[in-house]
């Protein structure tokens, strides 16, 4: 049995104040929450803040974006380790805006996730197709190349840590679900992927998890897919009401 992961990706927004005022409404409406894994990723500022409102709840923290390298002469970026200092136990690598907006390659973000294991974190890797790859019928080919590539000569002990996130870029703040089926679809490929590049027991262990304008009214239907092990949350992840309840998804 995996365990489910639901995570909210916050973006760019929320202040201190905001952010703490969230967080302090889940844990409020979450601390009986024990069979799942619950995180919030809010912006950089705010980390330190909200890590310290959550003290040792079951609610952890994850940083949104690092750097691959722990200090030096990188003015303006963050390491794994300083997000470690800062209370995070995750750190979302590999995410579509990071890809598109800031011309992440694969061969960057294999370096983030070797440094978030390095650091003793935990990545959530991010992959997933463009509308474009899917109507080509390149989702399988799209998605082989960001895991090879990202997945590059990462030991076995350090991928059996990362949660692996498909996030199709269509479905991201667009309000366009993958189906059911489309999402099971995919992560049936990537765990029969993994099987190969690593080996099934790792595999059938990973957790795989879906992104994509997940609301509380697709939540139950997407994680009773045998495949799906959990939920990366955007938009639905910013108001305190709708995330609890996509945190308690009624599987079938
Ligand atoms: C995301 O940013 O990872 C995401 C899935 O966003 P949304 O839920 O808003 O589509």
């Amino acid at each position: 049995m995996r365990r489910p992961f639901i995570a909210g990706n916050w973006k760019l927004h929320k202040t201190t104040a905001e952010a703490v005022t969230l967080v302090k409404a889940l844990e409020a409406n979450l601390a009986d929450v024990t069979d799942r894994d619950i995180v919030v990723a809010p912006v950089f500022t705010v980390l330190t803040s909200v890590s310290s409102a959550l003290g040792d709840s079951n609610i952890a923290v994850a940083a949104q974006n690092c750097f691959p390298e722990m200090q030096g002469a990188y003015t303006g970026e963050v390491s794994p380790l300083l997000l470690k200092d800062a209370g995070c136990r995750y750190v979302i690598v590999g995410h579509s805006e990071r890809r598109q907006l800031f011309g992440e390659t694969d061969g960057f973000i294999n370096r983030k996730l070797k440094a978030v294991a390095d650091a003793g974190l935990t990545a959530v890797f991010c992959v997933g197709e463009t509308l474009e790859e899917r109507e080509q019928g390149r989702t399988f080919e799209v998605l082989e190349k960001q895991l090879r590539g990202g997945l590059e000569n990462l030991l076995r002990d350090a991928m059996a840590r990362v949660v692996v996130a498909y996030e199709p870029v269509w479905a991201i703040g667009t309000g366009k679900t993958a189906s059911a089926a489309q999402a099971q679809q995919a992560h049936a490929f990537i765990r029969d992927l993994l099987s190969r590049l690593y080996d099934a027991d790792l595999a059938c262990r990973i957790r795989i998890v879906y992104g994509g304008s997940v609301k509380p009214d697709n939540v139950d239907g997407l994680l009773s897919q045998q495949d799906i092990d959990g939920a990366l949350v955007g938009g639905a992840s910013l108001k305190a009401e709708d995330f609890i309840r996509i945190v308690r998804f009624l599987p079938s």
